[in-house]
């Protein structure tokens, strides 16, 4: 078919486990091939499954000088990248093209494992390109697996299509140099109807240094592509159905939702719902391009929507989310009330950390300001925040910064909640009847979340009454 006559531009990313072995290719490659018949495909793949991870934590022994863990690593990787591509591609010219690049790519590998070890260093921009490794070993397999079925195909990095900032580890995309790039080298591959497959997850700066969107974030490049090719949809294809009323292992009869808006999603993949990074949406919410969420190992199931509009279920509650591995830290004493900088001070200090806040809550007494941060990061802000209010805590204007680390916070999203009364009262009438006790309780202005916070061994009971209370399960929701 003629490249003007395709119906649709679709962005498809395949995660990594959607791309897990050579099987998992081989399924991933033939849903492209399929999409290829009548539509223009971009593919976007991440690392095989807990590639990253390995590299990440080789590049920390590399930087406290020991190369080994890497020099090993990418032996193992030489074997598993070999295996997956001898059995999707058995013979030929084709593969002997693709292990050259697996094995210059290695190379390069072992370079970085060396100098990071020699300087006892690990940059950001090292552990950068040593993470990108990954992606940029599975994109010229899954390109081969394309050309194996028939679909003309080029593997490419996308340090050559998006144009970032230097901020290493969670660079932002320049957009209009990005859509320049994409515009001179993917729009005339797919005029010839061929299939562009692009590392995920890396960029570069304008000068070419190798950069990466964060972890996770091979679902922003997809969105960063089809926004900058003006894309038709972007399907994130992952290994769940598509994104749930809740977490199935704790509410067994969570189940699909159909739509769900851009703020819903964002919401719920900013509160810890693994299905997207969380600035996934941001590149398609200006053109109104929708994303999908799809199941590759189930490619007949509908998924997930996620549109401007979203379709409202009822009530106006949509889903339910839980973050645990949080730790909630408490600024307070009597003397604070009136002491017109401790919110302000406060805040500079997790800012200077870096440290994300996750919910905020200061009662109107103004005696308590606590707040929420990743487990991870909750002993440094509680140092750094000991130091900062060292005088006041003597003089005791502060009397006590503390931390529970044994807490979950629990959100409830819906973006016609807006404007729809009696949905916290609901909420909290359902808790209260359960005897779930609340700790601290947010609303944003959006109105699109109510979050609280429960006692971590609490969280399985606040998701399953509050569940059940908006009918989420059932067929009639309320
Ligand atoms: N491979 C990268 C990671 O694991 C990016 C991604 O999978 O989205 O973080
Ligand atoms: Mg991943």
């Amino acid at each position: 078919m003629d490249a003007q006559m395709k119906s649709k531009l679709q962005v498809m990313k395949f995660g990594g486990t959607s791309v897990g072995d050579a099987s998992c290719i081989a399924r991933a490659a033939q849903i492209v091939a399929r999409a290829t018949r009548e539509n223009g495909v971009v593919a976007v793949v991440s690392a095989m499954t807990g590639v990253t991870n390995r590299l990440v934590g080789a590049a920390t022994h590399a930087g406290a000088g020991d190369a080994q863990a890497g020099t090993a690593l990418l032996v193992a990787l030489r074997g598993q990248h070999h295996d997956a591509l001898a059995a999707l591609v058995p013979t030929g010219d084709a593969r002997s093209a693709v292990v050259r690049r697996i094995d210059e790519t290695l190379a390069e590998g072992q370079r970085l494992f060396e100098g990071t070890a020699l300087l006892r260093e690990l940059t950001p921009r090292a552990l950068d390109t040593i993470s990108s490794l990954g992606e940029r070993l599975c994109a010229p397999i899954f390109a081969a697996a394309l050309s194996e079925l028939g679909v003309r195909s080029v593997a490419m990095e996308a340090t050559e299509l998006i144009i970032t900032d230097s901020y290493h580890g969670g660079a932002e995309p320049l957009m209009d140099v990005t859509r320049e790039r994409c515009e001179a080298r993917l729009r005339p591959l797919l005029k010839e109807n061929a299939v562009p497959v692009a590392t995920g997850f890396v960029g570069a700066t304008c000068e070419g240094t190798l950069t990466t969107l964060g972890r996770g974030g091979s679902d922003y490049s997809a969105t960063i592509l089809g926004a900058a090719l003006g894309a038709d949809e972007v399907i994130i294809w992952t290994d769940v159905d598509g994104v749930l009323t809740a977490d199935p292992r704790l509410v067994p009869d969570a189940r699909i939702i159909p739509e769900i808006s851009y703020r819903e999603a964002a919401e719920l993949a900013y509160f810890g719902a693994k299905v997207l990074h969380p600035k996934t949406l941001r590149a398609v919410m200006p053109a109104g391009i929708p994303v999908w969420i799809r199941n590759s190992f189930s490619p007949e199931q509908p998924g997930t929507m996620i549109s401007r509009q979203g379709r409202s279920i009822g009530g106006g509650v949509k889903a339910l989310t839980a973050i645990r591995d949080v730790a909630l830290i408490s600024v307070g004493g009597p003397g604070i009330v009136g002491v017109p900088d401790v919110v302000g001070r406060t805040f500079s200090t997790t800012a200077e950390l870096r440290a994300n806040v996750l919910l905020i809550s200061q009662s109107s007494s103004q005696n308590d300001i606590c707040f929420i941060v990743a487990a991870s990061d909750a002993q440094r802000t509680v140092d750094a925040l000991r130091r900062e209010f060292a005088q006041d805590l003597s003089h005791e204007v502060v009397d006590h910064i503390t931390v529970d680390p044994k807490i979950a916070i629990v959100a409830v999203v819906g973006e016609n909640m807006r404007g729809t009364p009696g949905i916290a009262g609901r909420t909290f009438n359902a808790l209260g009847r359960e005897g779930v006790n609340i700790i601290a309780i947010a609303q944003g202005s959006s109105e699109t979340n109510i979050s609280f916070v429960v006692e971590d061994g609490a969280m399985k009971q606040a998701l399953l009454a509050t569940h059940r209370e908006f009918g989420l399960g059932g067929a009639n929701s309320s």
